[in-house]
């Protein structure tokens, strides 16, 4: 047979029309349009002459995923496209790609086959600088910190007690640990530091839950980067410098316009790590989105346990608003694996091993009721699949009572037919009542938030914190930072810490070894197991298959 096209080979074929068609069609005023290029834009909200906010959030999740992903984001998209082919005015809000991951392993994060976001290589490398931005404020910031200490350190600024580092849009492990300031007295105060990923940045947590400049302002100003000798937290309002943070920033906020294959308009806007921050999309693009459209969706990085939970009681939690529904992405592979299957294997029939894995599944269509919201089962559908793995997963799904439906949007687009069934559910289940709930009130103290999380989510029959862990709790209660949401960081392939746990596991503890308040963004980090802050890159990287041909179009960005 033929070999399948690429991602970016699909893309570069698409039809792309220019933004301001876009645009108008999505109801967007042209004076709060501003073109960077013919098929990217920023929209100021300001100008918008949009009404409020009002549009209702699909939440697209997973079961947990095999390291490949289970095509969260082609959902997204193919999902957005089916309900617009279906009549519903319908925007997507996605997060944008970071530069490490597409040279390092994964490729690009624009949706794949035929559901992506165009034009698919300029969102994966620079896109409209944002990143650049936000990279840029975090670096201004440390060194604006390290010259007050250079200064003379009126903030009694202890440099051992570092929490933020500097950061940098790139899978570099050589600069995890640095020594800086070196070379005598007029060099800066020497101290250990370290280089994070951009999207790890504080910075990118505090940028996609503000509300708006004012709020940015504020959430920065509040962010504590260091400790004093006296242990007090040392903020950037300490240091004065939240009003140029916010002034480098003041462009980068304005959310992005694109569109999929199918015409559909996307903002793609912000990109935090899932596990140290909450991996979505920036608030304000979300809440653009829902001035725009009737129907928003919107996706989660990791499984349910980790994406949807922290999108319930972190993000709807400061946007005030309640998801309408929640797609839980499932493969056929993924449910093998759960079931026993090693990953080489997955694409041989194994219907035993389906029935044994979808336990996984299960697990995550009850932790999505206990938000009060309705799940809908995306049967994301691979050419390995059988009729009979895929009859005998719809009809498990009907006796346990969740709607589902086998989705094709990677194969046959949803702007083709490939996503129809799963809109209409989804369209479905938008409009039944539904009684959203966040898991745990902010009152509760954080070990019990940790605890609630623990066992309600993840089926753990207890927490454990390590010694360190119980002597930041203290920390956060004597800094008065209880009334914080937590931000779980564990691994996304077993509800349990331990990533070999598959299925849906019994009978553990979960391990918290630390934790980091995040004061600015708003949330106090969980460390189960260790999280890289600074990817490294594989043996094999992605950025060997890439080049630019004579005409400069790209070539192997997956
Ligand atoms: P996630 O958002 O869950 O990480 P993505 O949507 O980015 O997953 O998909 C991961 C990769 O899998 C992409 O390269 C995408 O093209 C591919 N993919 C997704 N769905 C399918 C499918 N049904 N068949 C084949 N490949 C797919």
């Amino acid at each position: 047979g033929l070999k399948p096209l690429s991602d970016l080979e699909i893309a570069r074929q698409a039809i792309i029309r220019p933004i301001e068609e876009i645009a108008a069609a999505a109801g967007i005023n042209g004076e709060a349009l501003e073109l960077y290029g013919r098929y990217k834009a920023k929209v100021d909200p300001a100008l918008l002459t949009a009404p409020r906010p009002a549009g209702r959030v699909v939440l697209v999740s997973a079961m947990s995923p095999t390291p490949a992903g289970e095509g969260k984001s082609t959902t997204t998209v193919g999902l957005a496209d089916s309900l617009a082919r279906a009549g519903h005015k319908v925007m997507i809000a996605l997060r944008e790609p970071s530069l490490g991951p597409v040279l390092g392993m994964k490729g690009g994060a624009t949706g794949g086959g035929y559901s992506q976001v165009l034009p698919m290589d300029e969102i994966n490398l620079h896109f409209t600088g944002d990143f650049h931005a936000v990279t840029s404020a975090n670096n201004a910031l440390m060194a604006l910190v390290d010259n007050h200490i250079y200064q003379g350190n009126e903030l009694n600024i202890d440099p051992r007690r570092m929490t933020f580092k500097r950061v940098l849009d790139m899978n570099d492990r050589a600069l995890r640990e640095v020594i800086i300031g070196l070379g005598g007295p007029t060099q800066g105060v020497p101290r250990q530091d370290g280089f994070d990923i951009t999207v790890a940045s504080e910075i990118m947590a505090v940028f996609c839950l503000a509300a708006n400049l004012a709020d940015l302002r504020e959430r920065l100003g509040r962010i504590t980067f260091g400790y004093t000798y006296s242990r007090t937290p040392v903020t950037v309002a300490d240091l004065g410098v939240q009003g140029a943070l916010t002034l480098l920033l003041k462009e980068a906020i304005k959310p992005n316009l694109v569109q999929t294959i199918a015409g559909t308009p996307a903002l793609v806007h912000g990109g935090p790590f899932a596990n140290i921050a909450h991996g979505c999309n920036s608030l304000i693009a979300t809440q653009t989105a829902r001035r725009l459209a009737d129907i928003v969706v919107t996706e989660a990085g990791f499984g349910a346990d980790l994406g949807a939970e922290k999108f319930m009681d972190i993000k709807a939690r400061v946007a005030d608003l309640a998801p309408a529904a929640v797609v839980l992405v499932a493969t056929v592979r993924a449910l093998k694996m759960h079931g026993g299957v090693p990953k080489d294997r997955l694409t041989v029939p194994d219907l035993e091993a389906l029935q044994a894995g979808v336990v996984n599944l299960r697990r995550h269509i009850h932790n999505v009721e206990k938000f009060g919201v309705t799940p809908v089962v995306a049967i994301n559908q691979f050419s390995s699949d059988t009729a009979e793995e895929l009859d005998w997963l719809l009809e498990w799904c009907a006796a346990e009572g969740v709607q589902a439906a086998v989705a094709d949007v990677w194969g046959r687009g949803g702007g083709g037919d490939g996503g129809d069934e799963l809109a209409a559910k989804v369209a479905a289940a938008v409009s039944a009542p539904s009684s959203f709930r966040h898991l745990y009130p902010l009152e509760l103290p954080v070990e019990e938030k940790i605890r609630t999380i623990a066992q309600e989510i993840y089926g753990a029959d207890g927490v454990d914190f390590s010694v360190p862990a119980l002597k930041r709790l203290a920390d956060i209660e004597k800094n008065g930072w209880t009334g914080l949401p937590v931000c779980m960081a564990k691994t996304q392939y077993s509800f349990s810490d331990d990533a070999s746990r598959l299925g849906a596991p019994k009978g553990f503890t979960i391990h918290v070894r630390d934790l980091i308040p995040k004061t600015g963004a708003g949330f106090i980090v969980a460390l189960t197991g260790a999280v890289m802050t600074m990817p490294g890159l594989p043996a094999a990287p992605a950025a060997m298959r890439m080049d630019v041909d004579d005409a400069g179009n790209p070539v192997g960005l997956t």
